[in-house]
């Protein structure tokens, strides 16, 4: 039996985990699982999962946590805060730790997962776009694979068949749903429900605005120059609306491998759990002849600045992606709180972006530091914006 911790298990990358794990009880076993505030949640989950460990992030919430547990009876242990979700990261019964914390909060248990040797299903792109060289060195010193569960870099793990080195790759080409408004042309009044409307996937809030504004692509050309070892002028970001292809690797032969699926994110989490075996996800098959014609397009940098921006941050060096995730999470947490209009997500970012250019972080410390500073200057630029 294979123990899984799931660090955000009452997300949206959570539940699917869950659902993959629940149709092989005799492979996986659940660990630990993590919340930040959903506390009946995370309680119902323990209740049909019965881990070891539960922890809530928000300690204020550990009483009630343990309240619901007693009563229903469960003998899951409960823990809370940061240290909480760092135990949970390095439990000792468990061999794999999903990261699906949203956000740069997710960073530090992401690291002491790798850091412990626990194979690592990494969900949390943002951890590996603020720390990419001290996630990659901890992976390493762990000793454990690291394997994406982002769509996209799944599809080129699946493409590359897990070759060690990548001589004779010619490009990675990175496919985009293009957003909720591929075809809008007046961003004016946007509201947070029409952000969050994606056309292909049910995702978090915070993903679904940067699917929106085309930010979650910039974060995920940042994932894959640090997770496949590229140059950005060897990644490409292709429109596809239909969500099919859910990326492609092109070789110096010529030869361009795709990986398609319907879009279920249990896809590439069922490949990660299973890896190097492949195991029942419980998505739907491709009906070729209902789907007709794949399209593609290019991306519209005038209409969508955060894919630029991020272009603009991976070639300013690593400091500036922590700048450019930092300043990205504070204008979409204000801009879903209704407090920033969609329009002025990009200018915050890249004001910010403009106003910071720290030296490289050489430790989590620093990342952390620019990461503070970097918030302070967008909740500023966030109050003029307003
Ligand atoms: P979500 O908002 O649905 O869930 C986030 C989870 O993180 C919840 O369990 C929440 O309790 C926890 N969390 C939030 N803030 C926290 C904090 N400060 N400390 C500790 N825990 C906290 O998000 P999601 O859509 O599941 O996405 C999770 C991650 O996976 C994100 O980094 C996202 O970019 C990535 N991802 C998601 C999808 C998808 O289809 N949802 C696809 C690819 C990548
Ligand atoms: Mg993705």
């Amino acid at each position: 039996m294979q123990g899984v911790t799931i660090l955000g298990a009452t997300g949206s990358i959570g539940a699917s985990t869950l659902d993959v794990i629940s149709r092989h009880p005799g492979r996986f076993r659940v660990t630990a699982l993590t919340a930040q505030t959903r506390v009946k949640e995370l309680a119902a989950l323990c209740a049909a999962h019965r881990p070891e460990l539960a922890v809530i992030g928000n300690p204020d919430l550990e009483s009630t946590l343990r309240d619901l547990l007693k009563q229903a009876g469960s003998a899951t242990r409960v823990a809370s805060g940061t240290a909480g979700l760092l135990e949970a990261a390095q439990m000792p019964g468990a061999h794999t730790v999903v990261a699906a914390i949203v956000g740069a909060a997710g960073l530090l248990p992401t690291l002491a997962a790798a850091r412990a040797g626990k194979r690592l299903l990494l969900a949390n792109k943002e951890a590996i776009v603020c720390a990419g060289a001290l996630l990659l060195d901890a992976v390493r010193a762990g000793g454990a694979p690291l394997l994406p569960v982002d769509s996209e870099h799944n599809a080129i793990h699946q493409c590359l068949a897990g070759a060690a080195s990548h001589a004779g790759v010619r490009r990675l080409v990175l496919t985009a749903s293009g957003g909720p408004f591929r075809q809008r042309t007046d961003f004016t009044g946007v509201t947070p429900e029409e952000a969050c409307a994606h056309p292909n996937w049910r995702m978090g809030p915070k993903i679904s605005v940067d699917s929106a504004t085309l930010m979650n692509k910039g974060l995920e050309v940042i994932e894959a120059s640090w997770l496949f070892g590229m140059a950005r002028d060897r990644i490409d970001v292709v429109v596809h609306p239909q969500s099919v292809i859910h990326s492609m690797v092109e070789f110096g032969d010529g030869s361009v491998l795709a990986q398609l699926g319907t879009p279920d994110m249990r896809t590439p989490i069922a490949y990660c759990l299973g890896f190097p075996e492949r195991i029942d996800s419980g998505s739907a098959s491709l009906d070729f002849t209902r789907l007709g014609a794949l399209h593609f397009e290019a991306p519209d940098l005038e209409r969508f600045p955060c894919l630029g921006l991020a272009y603009r941050a991976l070639d300013a060096g690593p400091a500036a992606s922590i700048v450019l995730n930092a300043s990205n999470e504070v204008a979409v947490e204000a801009f879903l709180a209704g407090r920033l209009r969609f329009t002025a997500i990009a200018g915050v970012i890249s004001e910010v972006l403009g106003s910071e250019s720290p030296a490289a972080p050489t430790s989590v410390d620093s990342v952390l530091a620019i990461d503070a500073a970097a918030r302070r200057r967008a909740q500023q630029a966030v109050v003029r914006y307003q």
